[in-house]
């Protein structure tokens, strides 16, 4: 099958291509790029406004397979990130039971080889992600995995952690981690602040997340190893890692469009759906996330697709945490950054698609004549509502819900072929 991506406008930075063009897939792979118009099974025009860049990735979503189907499977989960342009995604090991033997890694590879896109799991740092015992690299490494992580519920003894910094990169892998001090958090469920105090609710004090953050970056420090920080939220965060990366410690980190977007005052809706950990937080925390994000502190987008069910979400204050956000994540940048004027492309590609696959160790998605045709084109300028039934996702637990967002994923492209088009409803 021969597809024409006629007139799209093709971004990747690393290619330097950055200009309208043809792109001819073919076999698998990019045959052509080029002004000529060759013969095709399929055209699809750009018209010189549809922009293609290299397949997003995202690190860290949760798609509850095994043990919570009922929130998503592998399945779903791969059609809400084929919809939202991803060709790839790692998903985290906080399932029933957890990641953390070499079978099941093979149950989340075998399952999402008939999605059409790369779902590589993470393994946990410990057994059953019960924080004593390591698990074993090694063995998970032969088995596919890439990084590992306690995400959802971080590792409290802080030597363990260390070792399992030093560990995983002596197996060529990475931790990610999840920077939340449970001991300071104590049952609070949204920012501590203001709001929380208005709403009479116990609040989660910034330094949970701070004083972990500067825990990781000591121990990776001790030991010459990388480390990766999940979701940064906090101005305190950014500031740390900032510091780290000027000494030229190995740390690198993301942060998710509802902490560039949002704060803590989408709260006093006392709606569960705007709850999270790390939760939304002031003003001036959404700022320095911004900023980092623009200044490179910050290495890349994640969306933290956290699905819980409408039953689930019903209650307030017990509600669990977590929002889905792999069908809004770029129509989220694109509208809250591309477009005025804060991002460019090329730094969109980096934090969305480069930087993910790079800190995974992964192969890059590229536009380049002979890469594997691995691409997402989006119309920038389309505008939609994010209409929470419509999504993909099992679950609807969306934070953009109701958001009026202007640009939008038409055609995701994965090993040559189109695993998602949408379709001309918009649907
Ligand atoms: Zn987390
Ligand atoms: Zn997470």
């Amino acid at each position: 099958m021969r597809i024409l991506f006629k007139n799209v406008h093709a971004a990747d930075p690393l290619q330097g291509l950055d200009c309208v063009t043809n792109i001819i897939t073919e076999n698998g792979v990019i045959a052509y790029i080029g002004s000529e118009e060759k013969p095709a099974d399929r055209v699809i025009d750009g018209g010189g406004r549809l922009i293609a860049v290299p397949g997003l990735f995202d690190m860290h979503v949760h798609f509850r397979d095994p043990g919570q189907t009922q929130k998503e499977d592998i399945i779903t989960g791969a059609a809400a990130a084929k919809a939202g342009g991803f060709t790839g995604v790692a998903c985290m090991p906080n399932t029933k039971p957890p990641i953390d033997s070499p079978e099941l890694v093979k149950y989340v590879f075998d399952k999402a080889e008939e999605t059409g896109i790369r779902v590589i799991p993470y393994a946990c740092v410990t057994k059953g992600m019960e924080g004593k015992e390591l698990c074993d690299y090694e063995k998970l490494k032969k088995a596919g995995i890439v990084a590992i992580s306690d995400d959802g519920r971080p590792v409290k003894n802080a030597e363990l952690m260390r070792r399992a910094i030093e560990m995983t990169n002596q197996n060529g892998l990475i931790v990610t981690s999840h920077c939340e001090d449970l001991d300071i958090i104590n049952g609070g469920i949204i920012n501590r602040g203001e709001v929380s105090e208005k709403l009479g609710v116990r609040g989660m004090d910034r330094a949970s997340e701070d004083s972990i953050t500067a825990r990781e970056i000591t121990l990776a420090a001790s030991c010459g190893a990388r480390v990766h920080i999940c979701h940064v939220s906090t101005y305190g965060s950014v500031d740390i890692i900032r510091a780290a990366k000027r000494d030229g410690i190995r740390v690198t980190c993301e942060t998710a469009p509802h902490y560039f977007t949002y704060t803590d005052d989408k709260l006093l809706a006392r709606d569960a759906d705007y709850r999270m950990s790390p939760p939304l937080r002031t003003e001036k925390d959404r700022k320095a996330v911004e900023e980092a994000l623009l200044d490179g502190t910050i290495d890349c987008i994640i969306t933290d697709h956290a699905p819980h069910t409408a039953e689930d979400k019903s209650d307030f204050e017990t509600a669990p945490n977590g929002v889905v956000g792999l069908e809004t994540s770029l129509a989220v940048t694109l509208t809250r950054l591309y477009h005025t004027g804060k991002m460019s492309l090329a730094k969109l590609v980096e934090v969305m698609s480069v930087n993910p696959r790079k800190i995974l160790g992964l192969p890059l998605a590229e536009i380049k004549v002979g890469s594997e045709a691995d691409l997402c084109i989006f119309d920038p300028d389309l505008e939609w509502t994010v209409i929470p039934e419509k999504l993909h996702s099992r679950s609807k637990n969306s934070v953009f819900k109701g958001e009026r967002l202007k640009g939008r994923n038409l055609y995701t492209v994965c090993r040559g072929k189109i695993v998602y088009e949408l379709d001309p409803k918009g649907e």
